[in-house]
């Protein structure tokens, strides 16, 4: 058994897995700390539906960020995020990262209500 096995649930295994899962899937940069959703079936398309997205790194989407975003995930609304980071290195690497950011923790938006 290896040590993804260990961590990994099976739905969360690969993009393919996530996909079929309908699991909630965001990335999160480690240099600006934007938080965005992702479309599992759009990067089972990109990487490969058997690809496995730990430890798996991808440039950030944000303009003016040159940083490098890893994945969370969860198996549906209110289950707990998952990081999908195994290697020790890259773990303890987030301890230096920017903390999590997204428009409710910008105020961007308001909880529950639309903005005017
Ligand atoms: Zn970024």
């Amino acid at each position: 058994m290896s040590s993804i096995d260990r961590i990994i649930p099976r739905w969360a295994s690969s993009w393919g897995q996530l996909t079929r899962s309908k699991a909630l899937v965001r990335s999160q940069c480690r240099c600006c700390g934007i938080q965005q959703r992702v479309d599992a079936s759009i990067q089972a398309l990109r990487f490969g539906a058997g690809t496995s997205p730990v430890d798996q790194l991808d440039g950030c989407n944000v303009v003016g960020c040159h940083g490098r975003v890893y994945f969370l995930v969860a198996r549906t609304y209110g289950r707990q995020w998952l990081t999908m980071l195994s290697r020790d290195e890259l773990r303890a690497a987030l301890a230096s990262a920017a903390p999590a950011a997204n428009a409710v923790s910008l105020d961007l938006v308001r909880l529950g209500r639309p903005r005017s």
